[in-house]
């Protein structure tokens, strides 16, 4: 180690690492790089502390979607001119390429995203076409090696060495003190510790007296559904981001983060379990997933979003011991998941070990109506309509985990969404037996009395017949009630009616619809 350095950088993620390479072409010598975490190669992503932290940053293990748009990723555009904005991602994308980036561009516009703008302006939504170079997450950690052969020889960089706080004269930065206590002196201090270091950053800046803004905190929900479902949307733009204002609360909703085939992930940030995704280049799931996160932003007396979203999170460790899982159906119908009903669920999660729960415990009615809303107005973009199942859960980039999926829809197509009559339910399983009943009374009674016939017929059947069905009949207004009550996926068609398929109540002999709710909490 050097006593003096020119630059000094805390922190190895992609920020300090892109700092870093424009320092090295404007040809500034002396330069060291504080890392906490380990070399590229000495990380295991299956160790939490690894996962975010070392050679790479939170990119490592990435998903490496590069969007090329500067109508995403933040708030840049505050600082610094649209056009140099433009040149300066156009300068990041050649630098990933130069490393051997995939040289495939995602989401190119034409006709059809310009038509999916469109539709979804009707529904309320501002799409935001852009492109996407994918890296993948494999790719990532080889692209990251060839970054770091690069600079090898160029800076030094020491891995497993946590800066402990920033060292100033008066006004003047003049370096880092180090955990370890090492005193390094630097002309310039550039600090990219990202999301592990935000608390750090925050205290060091309130210790140093430096204004500061506070960002707004995402919390939300990552949701998985059959990659089918989304597969016109993810083909056409690969990341599709739509923005939504809810109804209720008018607070920014927005779609983050999707993974076409990709998986959910656990990301552990001191000790708070919350999610992540990606997706591989290669390797494909049966899911794709997304993020729906709510921005809030707080005023006066309060000015910790952080700590907002950390206590949330853990809020939803301490209820569900890591990351909860609930069905969009048991969430929209006021119950909790259950393992059970998560195996019996279309969408099986990717991430196995979160724990099937009840995220109303969890979320702000706020977010969590500002969440279905915006679900609401995305369904006319699926490819599937409502009667798809979903899997979404909790996600915030700051905090925690998952929720919900979709089972409505069997209800809305038999139930009428449990909103009609008993007696119009009967009737409705009742019409569809009356049909095949009715062309053979009549042909009968043509054939034995006559005309005649047709009197008894409309008389009998028609009016006496249907009075007793809708009255007493167990097997057609008894199974409008049957339908109401059925209190899972909704009622059954006829012919799943059979024992065979449905079996019998043990104690009443009556056919099974459905599993009860004496299983909620
Ligand atoms: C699973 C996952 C998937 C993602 N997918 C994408 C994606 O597809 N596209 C995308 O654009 N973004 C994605 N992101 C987000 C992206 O990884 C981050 O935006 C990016 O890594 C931020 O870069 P950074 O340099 O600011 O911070 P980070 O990458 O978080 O790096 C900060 C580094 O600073 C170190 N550090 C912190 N404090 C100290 C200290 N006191 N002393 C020494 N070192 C310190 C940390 O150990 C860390 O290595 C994803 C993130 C995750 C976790």
């Amino acid at each position: 180690m050097r006593d003096r350095y020119q630059v000094v950088i805390v922190g190895a993620g992609p920020s300090a690492i892109f700092a870093a390479l424009t320092l090295m072409k404007g040809n500034v010598k002396n330069i060291a790089i504080f890392e906490k975490g380990k070399d590229i190669h000495n990380r295991k992503r299956g160790r939490a502390m690894d996962l975010l932290c070392g050679w790479g940053g939170a990119g490592a293990f990435s998903d490496g979607k590069l969007t090329l748009s500067t109508k995403v990723g933040g708030f840049l555009s505050d600082f610094i001119p649209q056009t140099e904005l433009t040149t300066l991602l156009k300068k990041a994308d050649e630098t990933y390429l130069s490393f051997g980036a995939p040289k495939e561009i995602h989401g190119k516009s034409s006709d059809k995203t310009e038509a999916l703008y469109h539709e979804a302006k009707l529904a309320g939504l501002e799409f935001i076409p852009m492109e996407i170079r994918h890296l993948g997450t494999e790719n990532c950690v080889s692209l990251l090696t060839n970054i770091r052969t690069t600079v090898d020889k160029k800076m030094e960089v020491f891995f497993e060495t946590p800066v402990k706080e920033i060292l100033v004269d008066g006004t003047k930065t003049k370096g880092i003190l180090l955990e370890n206590g090492i005193e390094v002196n630097a002309e310039y201090v550039i600090c990219g510790p990202g999301r592990v270091g935000a608390g750090w950053i925050k205290n060091e800046v309130q210790r140093l007296g430096i204004p500061s803004i506070s960002s707004p905190v995402d919390i939300g929900v990552r949701v998985e559904a059959p990659a089918s479902v989304l597969q016109t949307l993810t083909d056409l733009a690969y990341e599709a981001k739509f923005i939504y204002y809810s109804k209720t609360f008018d607070e920014k909703v927005r779609t983050f983060c999707m993974n076409p085939f990709g998986e959910v992930v656990t990301e552990t940030i001191e000790e708070i379990v919350t999610v992540n995704g990606h997706s591989y280049a290669e390797k494909k799931t049966e899911n794709t997933n997304f993020a729906i996160l709510v921005s809030s932003t707080f005023t006066e007396p309060f000015n910790d979003p952080i700590g907002y979203g950390k206590y949330i999170a853990r809020l939803a460790n301490l209820l569900g011991n890591g990351v909860i899982v609930q069905r969009l159906g048991d969430f929209l119908d006021g119950r909790r998941s259950t393992p059970d009903r998560i195996t019996r669920c279309m969408t099986q999660p990717t991430l196995p070990s979160a724990t099937p729960g009840d995220l109303s415990f969890v979320l702000p009615y706020r977010h969590l109506k500002s969440i279905v809303e915006m679900l609401e107005a995305l369904k006319p973009m699926m490819t599937v309509e409502s009667r798809t199942p979903w899997i979404l859960s909790t996600h915030a980039p700051l905090q925690p985990a998952p929720s919900l999926a979709e089972a409505a829809s069997l209800e809305d197509y038999f139930l009428g969404g449990r909103k009609i009559p008993w007696w119009a339910l009967g009737i409705s399983g009742m019409a569809s037996f009356l049909d095949i009943t009715g062309t053979v009374l009549i042909v009968s009674f043509l054939y034995i009395l006559g005309p005649r016939g047709l009197f008894i017929e409309f008389r009998g059947g028609a009016v006496l017949v249907l009075a007793i069905y809708l009255l007493w009949c167990n097997n057609h207004t008894y199974q409008g009630f049957q339908y109401r009550r059925a209190p899972d996926q909704g009622g059954l068609p006829g012919t799943d009616h059979s024992p065979q398929r449905r079996g019998r109540n043990p104690h009443t002999g009556h056919q099974h619809l459905g599993q009860g709710r004496d299983d909620q909490t």
